[in-house]
């Protein structure tokens, strides 16, 4: 099975209601979709969402980095030479993790194909369902209860809560919503590096004296101050996570030595893809650091080959893939089934995707 050309397109699948973090407000998940083709009947399907705050990645230059610089280089690559396509796409151009990030999943997806067997049975195959948490958007505290109690009411037992405005807002939203929901519902803090290290440390000590029960909060600080973050995590109980601290394989090595976080979220769109997430993922388990599997604002397509990372690993504790859950619709046909929080894949070859609604051309 030789690759013979890659096609890009365009999807957009609107929201049911604003997506809201301390970084950004979206309407809708966009996407450039890219459909790697064979010399076979089959294709492989990828997903990079352009997201220009987090990744620094844009539509165009997504399309551009697929297009000009890894495209070229996989093109005659057999697909059961898969570590020889990964070092051709990591060393087609610095950066650029979304695009190398889609196309890697189409590759994945392919290697599926060619073994006739679920991308998760293939990479280990240890779970035979997730549970995910889903994002309560930062709001004024009133809204942010009324979602937390619609989302448990919708059977949600973990939540995600977006933080970012500081102390003392910060402490009242999470006061507010542990105080309107069962005391069994698990409480996750993302504050997308919007805390200082010092104003971390009195807000989440402020959180363990009140007893909010807060399972872990994840990436407090800014995304480069790894001395800030270990500042936290040196200074509380609960377990800090780390997010935007953490892109690359040296990234993880770093915050394990440093022991500058309890925990690491895995993101495709920040590794370049399932490849260097199962290097981290290897990584941390020596060290006994659990991840987290996580996702930008994605479409089904990127969540199904993330759902298939998590699937398969034993060190992959904490799922937080709520992309699809968040969107109107769901645009994919097979790929990751949900039910409301529980995730399952079916036994199709590679992600099991076999059709995607609404794609356009790029
Ligand atoms: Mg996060």
């Amino acid at each position: 099975m030789k690759i013979k050309d890659i096609e890009l397109y365009r999807l957009s699948v609107p929201l049911k209601r604003p997506f809201k973090t301390a970084l950004r407000t979206v309407d809708a998940a966009e996407a450039l979709i890219v459909k790697v083709l064979t010399d076979t009947e089959h294709s492989g399907y990828g997903e990079a969402p352009p997201t220009a705050v987090i990744t620094g990645d844009t539509l165009e230059s997504v399309a551009g980095a697929v297009e000009r610089f890894i495209k070229p280089k996989l093109v005659g690559m057999d697909v059961s030479n898969l570590e020889g396509i990964m070092e051709r796409i990591e060393t087609s151009m610095v950066h650029n993790t979304s695009a190398k990030a889609a196309v890697d999943m189409a590759v994945y997806d392919l290697y599926g194909k060619l073994y006739h067997a679920p991308l998760y049975r293939l990479l280990g195959g240890y779970r035979q369902f997730l549970e995910t948490d889903v994002t309560i958007s930062l709001n004024e505290v009133g809204v942010m209860v009324e979602d937390s109690v619609r989302a448990v009411e919708d059977g949600y037992g973990i939540l995600k809560v977006k933080v970012g405005g500081g102390f003392p807002a910060d402490l009242e939203r999470v006061r507010q919503i542990r105080k309107a929901v069962p005391p069994e519902v698990r409480l996750r803090v993302d504050a997308n590096q919007g805390w200082t290290a010092k104003e971390s440390v009195r807000i989440i000590r402020a959180m363990e004296e009140e007893g909010l029960d807060i399972e872990l909060v994840e990436q407090p600080v800014r995304a480069g101050d790894v001395e800030g973050l270990k500042f936290v995590t040196d200074h509380v109980a609960t377990e800090i996570l780390a997010d935007e601290a953490v892109f690359s394989v040296q990234n993880a090595v770093d915050i394990i030595q440093l022991r500058a976080a309890d925990l690491i979220n895995i993101k495709l769109m920040k590794t370049g893809g399932i490849y260097n997430a199962l290097k981290i993922c290897g990584l941390a388990e020596t060290y006994h650091v659990s991840c987290m599997i996580g996702c930008m604002l994605e479409t089904n397509v990127a969540i199904t080959a993330a759902a298939h990372f998590a699937m398969a690993k034993r060190n992959v504790t904490l799922v937080d893939l709520d992309g699809p859950a968040l969107s109107r619709y769901n645009p994919v046909q097979g790929g990751a089934l949900f039910d409301g929080s529980r995730i399952t894949l079916t036994e199709a070859p590679g992600l099991g995707i076999s059709a995607i609604e609404g794609l356009t051309a790029f």
